[in-house]
């Protein structure tokens, strides 16, 4: 049977797989990457700012502070460049609508209701009751680098998703009804922020092989498409200039103490060597697209856009009752649900921090509680 990789590939996808794709995973529960294992696949804007490509590599394979990586299984850039991060489970989804679960689980034609809804299918406008149904067992996740403020989705990007959607839908035996944005999962999100008629264009693709992506799908913000900085030249040792201070600034922003000269010699090459050896990129020297490309994903530090459900402002701890107390034992999957914090709860509480590697002391705290929202 294909796997992910090998679907992606054949689809003419421009596809790069992170070392360990295959076994990394956020969390031990299952998670079936095959046809027939999951329900469909939820697309998200990263909400990063600037013109790199990927910046949001980093945090989307190895979390960040609260979440714990990798939150998505894939991840496509600017360039509409795909990284498949992992075929496991992943913190992208957290809790979300159960009336969207249902008519996906019954084939149900949905883009009238997310319409009504004006978006938000979680829709509490409609009188359903929501947003009880964990995602990440069920969804896939692809996040799409976009400021989510009115940058534009380049004609580049907007194919590579349409093509990347429609080839998990031919693979898992999906209609293009499979395919929802994060804000149409729940109320809590507003990812992601294209508003073109997604589905439509993945339902033409299926339809038709030879369909290309129509003008009209770019969607044009206020935000110029990235280019190619020309600070991208390639940078080796002997090499003196801007460019160099560029790269020694760069370097020095993260943590490498080198003199901006602008000259390549000796320390600089050590500095370049390290900062490869340790992003597993081909370690030469050289600093070429790869080596700059990591070198400014590792340089702005985005937040995704994953908000937690509030925190009810104090501590739940052995003794606590009441609604929220009902809520943590759902997530921690208490056997017993009764708005009660006793042993049982507090146990299952420090089993959790243990697997999110957090302090193990049994209280849920504002970190836990994040954790336990994008659980
Ligand atoms: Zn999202």
């Amino acid at each position: 049977m294909a796997n992910v990789l090998e679907v992606l590939q054949a689809a003419g996808l421009d596809v790069e797989a992170e070392p360990g794709w295959e076994t990394r995973r956020a969390s031990r529960y299952s998670f079936d990457p095959n046809p027939g294992g999951t329900l469909g696949m939820i697309v998200h804007h990263t909400a990063s700012g600037g013109s790199a490509d990927m910046p949001c590599r980093n945090i989307c394979v190895n979390g960040r502070a609260g979440l714990s990586g990798p939150l998505v299984q894939l991840l496509m850039g600017r360039s509409g460049r795909v990284l498949l991060i992992s075929q496991n489970r992943c913190n992208h989804a957290g809790r979300g609508s159960s009336e969207v679960k249902k008519d996906l689980e019954a084939g149900r034609d949905i883009t009238a209701e997310f319409d009504a809804g004006q978006g938000a299918y979680n829709a509490k406008a409609l009188g359903r009751g929501n947003d009880f149904k964990s995602g990440n067992r069920v969804y896939w996740g692809l996040e799409v680098e976009n400021s989510g403020t009115g940058e534009e989705y380049s004609q580049a990007q907007v194919k590579a998703l349409v093509k990347l959607c429609a080839a998990m839908c031919a693979w898992q035996g999906w209609d293009h009804n499979r395919i929802i944005h994060h804000r149409e999962h729940t109320s809590r999100k507003i990812d992601m922020s294209y508003t073109g008629p997604l589905r439509e264009y993945i339902q033409k693709a299926l339809a038709n092989q030879r369909w290309q992506v129509p003008k009209s799908a770019v969607q044009t913000g206020k935000t110029a498409s990235p280019k190619t900085s020309d600070a991208s030249a390639t940078l080796r040792k002997g090499d003196k200039g801007d460019h160099v201070v560029t790269l020694q600034k760069a370097l020095n922003s993260i943590g490498y103490k080198i003199s901006v000269d602008g000259s390549f010699q000796a320390t600089t090459h050590l500095a370049v060597r390290r900062f490869q050896r340790k992003n597993r990129l081909t370690v030469d020297g050289i600093v070429g697209k790869q080596t700059w490309s990591r070198l400014r994903a590792k340089q702005t530090r985005p937040v995704v856009t994953t908000e937690a459900r509030p925190y009810p402002g104090q501590v739940i701890k052995r003794g606590s009752r009441g609604p929220d107390v009902r809520w943590c034992q759902e997530h921690l999957g208490v056997r017993l649900i009764d708005g009660v914090f006793g042993k049982n709860t507090e146990r299952a509480t420090k089993q959790f921090q243990e697997r999110r590697r957090l302090s193990k002391d049994g209280r849920i705290g504002p970190k836990t509680w994040s954790a336990l929202t994008n659980n």
